[in-house]
């Protein structure tokens, strides 16, 4: 029997899932696909906005993001999977919405000011790219959704959304929207291997659940440690040591996690060790998910994503009209 709250979240297709959406929101969504009702959107029409010039590159992620959901045990029975530019009931929430919002506002917006010094358009931001946290609140007020399973880079976009319900609200003398919040994941921000903030897909620092193994081996090696460890008796550090920051997010073992950091900084623990130990690790995590990836063919995918499309339109075109009753668009 499920709660009648509302969870939605959304992946931009720019590539396929990384080990920080894993921790950071898909074994949250895991959870609440079990008593709520569960939306999780593929957002290509957002991922266009900083990949407009390359079209092939969001609309060739879409299946493969849709792959990754299944292999790590997303339930289309259980979660509505849809694709965000098949409903376009949510451009036209983010147009009313625009109103709502100042540009100044979305100029301080923490998350939209570090995406942007990682983008090419840092001189000049489109609009697209400055207002999708506007359209952003479509998505989230068109589900009437409540809990947001989401890396804490997305807490100022729901702070943002959250305003607009509160403004549409006031202004329209309504209750037709909702405010939202975020639940996070066990590691809110997962580094990058190469010890960037956060592993991004855009990036290029990320371990992807589909990486063979081989793959994962060399990004794990690759990883940076301390410096200054340069003889294994050597005393190391562990804080800024990256493979020690995937340990805390993927070593169930709590004690024994402390006592090998506590061997690390004494000194005698090689990185080589480490490293061995997050490999494997690693590859434990991966393995049932790569072997789930390749049981289903893209057109059964695509089918699950029409399918999916189709309910979530439902439901957003319900809302549509009671926010367009609420602004008194009625002709
Ligand atoms: P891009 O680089 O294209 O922005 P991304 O890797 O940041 O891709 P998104 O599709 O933007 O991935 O994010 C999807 C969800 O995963 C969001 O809820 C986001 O907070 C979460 N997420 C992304 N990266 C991490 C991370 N490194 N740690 C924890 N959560 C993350
Ligand atoms: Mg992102």
């Amino acid at each position: 029997m499920k709660s009648g709250q509302v969870a939605l979240t959304a992946d931009r297709p720019t590539g396929r899932l990384h080990l920080g959406h894993y921790v950071g929101s898909l074994k949250n969504r895991l959870e609440l696909q079990e008593q709520h009702d569960c939306f999780i959107m593929i957002a290509d029409t957002q991922a266009l906005s900083d990949n407009f010039d390359n079209p092939q590159k969001v609309v060739g992620s879409v299946v493969g993001i849709c792959r990754d959901y299944m292999a790590v045990g997303i339930d289309p029975a259980k979660s509505t999977i849809f694709i965000q530019s098949m409903i376009p009931e949510l451009f036209e929430l983010t147009t009313y919405f625009m109103n709502l919002m100042s540009v100044a506002r979305l100029e301080r917006n923490p998350t939209v000011k570090s995406e942007l010094q990682q983008k090419s358009f840092s001189d000049s931001v489109t609009a697209g790219f400055l207002c999708y946290p506007v359209s952003q609140a479509a998505d989230i007020t068109a589900f009437k959704a409540t809990l947001i399973p989401v890396g804490e880079d997305q807490l100022p976009l729901i702070e943002i959304a959250n305003e607009i319900v509160r403004r549409f609200n006031r202004i329209y003398g309504s209750n037709v929207l909702v405010e939202s919040q975020a639940i996070l994941g066990s590691t809110q921000r997962l580094v990058g291997t190469d010890g960037k903030a956060k592993a991004g897909k855009s990036l290029g620092n990320a371990i992807f659940l589909s990486d063979p193994s081989e793959v994962v081996k060399q990004k794990v090696n690759g990883m940076y440690t301390d410096p200054n460890h340069i003889k294994v008796s050597d005393p190391g550090r562990v804080e800024g040591n990256v493979v020690f920051s995937y340990l805390d997010a993927f070593f169930d073992n709590k004690d024994e996690l402390a006592d090998l950091k506590a061997r690390y900084m004494k000194g005698g623990v090689g990185d080589t060790s480490i490293k061995s130990i997050l490999n494997d690790t690693l590859q434990k995590l991966l393995d049932p998910i790569r072997d789930g990836m390749d049981l289903m063919k893209d057109e059964d995918i695509k089918d699950i994503l029409l399918e999916g499309s189709k309910k979530a339109r439902a439901i957003a075109t319900q809302t549509l009209c009671e926010v367009r009753d609420a602004i008194g668009l009625r002709y």
